[in-house]
């Protein structure tokens, strides 16, 4: 039986209705299934459209798809490549089965956060992203750009933002705002409503 949370609006009717299911297996089930695994020829358009592939050339959504039809899901090399996926859905976009492998990958990110088994460096990313949304509404803010984050992408990334966050000085804009117009502040008050609501608390 999933553990089913729902969430009420709030006084004003803001906040819509959330329900959410934390239960391993709900996930593990309803996330692979809905992966279309089972249908997967194995063309590889997933991967050709992957921009994570395109990242990272031990990272194939195809192998990935693989995988899944074997069973072959609880290994630690797995654990590692899950966090590169970036939930973008190209590959549900290209496939010619209407497959998802983000899905499928969702699924065993979402099976690691409930275990407890998520790798340092996600963690720090995620409570970065965590504390911009709280702060300014945003994820990834331009003053949160730092080495260790951005090698994670490769150095050809970490050199182009560092050259945008210089263009942005040059142009007056400030460090720490990812874009010109902020965030309304009732808008901010609901994110912040948001993630206490969901569990992920203040700051
Ligand atoms: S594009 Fe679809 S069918 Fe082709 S390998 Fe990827 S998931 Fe399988
Ligand atoms: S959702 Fe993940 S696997 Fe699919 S294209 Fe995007 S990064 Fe690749």
């Amino acid at each position: 039986m999933a553990d089913i949370r729902t969430l009420e609006s709030t006084a004003n009717g803001s906040i819509k209705k959330i329900t959410l299911k934390t239960d391993k297996k709900y996930f593990k089930d309803i996330l692979f299934r809905k992966s279309g695994f089972k249908k997967c020829i194995q063309c590889g358009r997933c991967t050709a459209s992957c921009p994570a592939a395109y990242l990272y050339a031990d990272y194939r959504p195809r192998d990935l798809m693989r995988r899944f039809m074997l069973g072959d899901i609880y290994t630690e090399e797995l654990n590692e490549l899950i966090w590169k996926c970036g939930q973008c859905y190209s590959c549900r976009a290209r496939c010619p089965r209407n497959c998802k492998a983000g899905l499928g990958v969702l699924a065993l990110q979402t099976l690691a956060v409930l275990e407890g088994n998520v790798p340092p460096e996600i963690s720090d990313i995620s409570k970065k992203i965590k504390r911009n949304l709280y702060l300014k509404g945003e994820t990834f803010l331009p003053s949160t750009q730092d080495i260790d984050l951005l090698t994670e992408f490769g150095e050809q990334t970490y050199h182009r933002c560092r050259d945008n966050n210089l263009k942005r000085e040059r142009l007056g804009f400030r460090s720490d705002d990812a874009r010109n117009v902020p965030v309304p502040e009732e808008s901010l008050r609901e994110i912040r409503e948001i993630l206490k609501r969901t569990g992920f608390g203040g700051l």
